[in-house]
């Protein structure tokens, strides 16, 4: 390599202001500092002092996770999907397609088809035949939550997906009303929405609905995180 590349030629400070470029005056390293020993030392007493001091981290959930130190995130936390139903047990989405519209990852999937009215009522038109979500390039973002105009889809806090085959991520519309299921028995609701009873939506802010669930503390489950 020629010198014009050297360090002192490439004194950037010199070449804007004119002035005469600056050498490096390298600083020699001592015996013991090139023995490295010392150094090493000093780290390994840093790290046994840290071992000595309980950890501040959160651990991952599983059977010897402390429970105390669990991620038990709080309603509104954007974990797997679930699709919610009405009074009658059907799912509430009437295949509008906003939600993949809206989905910057294009992982949902929906067929739609007419609704058979023995099922559904005269109300209903439409309802997706199929609704898969490609969990592996959601990016989790709630856009689809956002965008639907029916309130028909969730996230639930569950997090911790594991799988061993690619096909066991595309969530289909059973397994995403079946996670409606679990966590509506995880927040002890009958099913999301509005409560019949009460004629409230629990799951709202302000209890008037609908279930925009943005980090409702009222709500912490963690059922299904504990001890997978
Ligand atoms: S959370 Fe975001 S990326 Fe995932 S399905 Fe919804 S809109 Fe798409
Ligand atoms: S989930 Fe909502 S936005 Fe998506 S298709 Fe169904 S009704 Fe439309």
């Amino acid at each position: 390599m020629s010198d014009t590349h050297t360090a002192e030629k490439l004194d950037i400070r010199a070449i804007m202001t004119g002035d005469k470029p600056q050498t490096r005056d390298e600083r020699k390293l001592n015996f013991w500092e090139r023995m490295y020993l010392p150094e090493i030392f000093k780290g390994l007493v840093n790290t046994f002092k840290h071992m000595l001091k309980p950890s501040a981290t959160i651990d991952y959930v599983g059977p010897t996770s402390r429970p105390d130190q669990r991620h038990i995130p709080a309603v509104g936390y954007r974990g797997e999907h679930y699709l919610k139903v009405d009074d009658k047990g059907n799912e509430k989405c009437v295949a509008c397609f906003m939600c993949s519209t809206a989905c910057p990852a294009e992982c949902i999937t929906i067929v739609g088809e007419e609704t058979p009215v023995e099922k559904f009522g005269a109300e209903r038109f439409k309802h997706p035949r199929v609704f898969e979500i490609d969990m592996l390039k959601c990016i989790y973002c709630g856009m689809c939550v956002e965008a639907c105009p029916k309130d028909a889809i969730g996230m639930t806090t569950t997090y911790n997906q594991v799988g061993t085959k690619r096909s066991q991520f595309i969530y289909d519309k059973d397994r995403l009303l079946k996670n409606n299921d679990e966590f509506m028995k995880q927040l002890g609701l009958e099913r999301s929405g509005k409560d019949t009873k009460t004629s409230t939506y629990p799951l709202s802010p302000d209890k008037c609905g609908p279930d925009i669930t943005h980090g409702l503390a009222d709500f912490r489950v963690g059922a299904r995180q504990s001890g997978v």
